[in-house]
């Protein structure tokens, strides 16, 4: 028997010392959309005061495609050593309704690390659009339906999301035009290709600062601090219009004890860092409290946000495939 049982023990045992001295190398952060992006700042703002307490650099990495499906697939499927890591957004609520043939599951197949940062969106539109106002924005879009476009990140995207509630709230229908990630539709926005787009203000504070896009509400139920003279969309007659994005980190499923609650800690140092909050509040986000960056805190936040976004998806009958 006890030469049987050797190899398992010494196995476990290589194993949980492997834990103990996590991290030895660089640790991978996937970002399901494209470089330059909302989600991609998150993340490389994160990664960066992740590193300090892990003693190791986490590298952003994005693997983007329309919606941002294929990163939480990849993620599901890395080795889980905790080399390996997730950021992903709302999307990972509701593209459960909006996919049927989604090759994750949200709710089994990931480790949880911690919620990150709640993110509002703005409508902003190319500047050659004339409207002056939120209401001229909609009777130009309700005069011009044939030529506007709208942008998103494709289907699953929180600008999906805004937009399709946006086009319902209003009963109108446009064409949309999806991209890999809001980067390079902004790029196709200020190039006057695409008429206009719902992002989140991480994407959208500079342009609109600048003033090289036209910007007519925010989403959130006040207005943001970083934005103050941007009205919401429900001052402006949308009642109870209401979009906000949040962030999490995720691992692949069956991380070991020691390596997830280093992951753990490091995100909490993260989130405590004054120069992560002050870099979020500049972007119009709301760093979450240590609390909150927690296994347990994100699935309860996730299940949450999947329970409330199904039905209304549904109801809608949207569908990418
Ligand atoms: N988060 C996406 C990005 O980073 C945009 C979106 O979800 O709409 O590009």
């Amino acid at each position: 028997m006890k030469h049987i049982l050797a190899p398992l023990v010494l196995f476990l045992f290589a194993g949980s010392a492997f834990a103990q001295q996590y991290p030895t190398r660089n640790i991978t952060m996937l970002v399901p959309y494209a470089a330059g992006g909302p989600t991609d700042t998150v993340a490389r703002v994160v990664a960066q005061s992740m590193g300090k307490p892990l003693g190791q650099t986490v590298i952003v990495e994005n693997r983007p495609s329309a919606g941002g499906i294929l990163a939480p697939e990849q993620a599901k499927n890395a080795k889980p050593d905790g080399y390996t890591i997730l950021i992903h957004h709302i999307g990972m609520a509701t593209t459960p309704a909006l996919y049927r043939q989604l090759r994750f599951n949200p709710l089994a197949d990931f480790e949880y690390i911690g919620l990150i940062n709640d993110v509002p969106m703005t409508v902003i539109a190319n500047e050659k659009v004339p409207a002056k106002d939120f209401k001229e924005f909609l009777a130009y879009i309700k005069a011009n339906k044939d030529k506007v476009s709208y942008a998103n990140a494709g289907i699953g995207a929180a600008s999906h999301l805004c937009g399709m509630l946006l086009m319902s709230a209003i009963e109108t229908d446009v064409l949309t035009v999806p991209y890999k990630g809001t980067a390079p539709a902004m790029n196709d926005l200020l190039g006057g290709q695409v008429t206009f787009m719902c992002d989140q203000t991480t994407n959208t504070t500079s342009q609109i600062k600048s003033g090289k896009v036209k910007v007519y509400g925010v989403t959130s139920a006040k207005r943001v601090a970083s934005l103050p003279d941007v009205p919401t969309l429900q001052e402006q007659g949308l009642k109870g219009f209401e979009v906000g994005i949040w962030h999490g980190l995720y691992g692949p499923k069956g991380l070991q004890k020691p390596v997830l609650d280093k992951l753990v800690s490091a995100l909490q140092e993260a989130v405590k860092d004054p120069a992560v909050q002050k870099r979020f509040a500049d972007l119009g986000a709301t760093t979450y409290p240590a609390d909150k960056a927690t296994p347990a805190a994100l699935q309860q936040h996730l299940k949450a946000e999947i329970d409330k976004w199904s039905p209304l998806i549904k109801k809608a009958g949207v569908y990418a495939d």
